[in-house]
């Protein structure tokens, strides 16, 4: 069984040179989708440039992380969110990811729109998603056991953590040991049902992915 760790809305200053350093010290490599707000100081640009340069990806996870693409009416809310983060990305991380949001991390309708998908083909972007939530900002303390058990349900784990405060960073290291002491590989890579878009191709089922039209 494969796990890769992913880690959202960061970066934090507090929170995520720990989650950094964790990683570092057990050899894991990870990915990070940062939120662009969070972007404009000089820490949030650096902490970035500590995880490209630590080897982990980091990707766009929209501007103000505020309401899901795919019920933000906003004539401009792609720019806004999408390409506005990528505008503080591009120089810092090389390729194009994007990772909606919403909902608790339920997969649905309301994570993108149709001009979204537009512009993450059309911008050659990758969408990557997720297939397992933790809710480590719910518990921090209980979601490793919850981690683990639904780990073990698939071949290949994408898990949604957050690099902020009162989330996963208490119980992370602790997670990992556990993670691999029951026989899971930690891995980079994402599942190929956790992107249904690649390089701004569509190779999976938008449906339940994509609000109706109007949006
Ligand atoms: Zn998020």
């Amino acid at each position: 069984m494969k796990l890769t760790l992913s880690f959202d809305n960061g970066p934090d200053p507090e929170v995520t040179p720990g989650v950094l350093d964790v990683l570092r010290d057990r050899g894991v490599i990870a990915q990070f989708y940062v939120i662009g707000r969070q972007l404009g100081g000089r820490h949030g640009r650096r902490l970035v440039e500590r995880a490209r340069d630590d080897g982990h990806l980091v990707g766009n996870h929209s501007f103000s992380h505020a309401v899901p693409l795919g019920q933000d009416r906003r004539p401009d809310a792609v720019l806004a969110e999408i390409a506005a983060t990528e505008a503080l990305l591009a120089p810092l991380v090389p390729g194009r990811r994007f990772r909606p949001f919403g909902g608790g991390g339920a997969i649905g309708r309301h994570l993108l729109s149709r001009r979204a998908v537009d512009y993450l083909v059309a911008n050659g972007y990758s969408c990557v998603l997720w297939n397992s939530v933790p809710r480590d900002w719910i518990d921090p303390d209980g979601w490793p056991a919850r981690a683990l058990a639904d780990c073990a349900t698939r071949p290949h784990t994408l898990l949604a953590l957050h690099d902020v405060p009162h989330a996963c960073l208490a119980g992370l290291a602790g997670f990992i040991d556990a993670a691999r002491a029951a026989g899971f590989e930690l891995v980079s890579d994402v599942p190929p049902d956790c992107a249904p878009i690649v390089d701004g191709r569509i190779v999976g089922s938008l449906d339940d992915l994509v609000a109706p039209a109007g949006y």
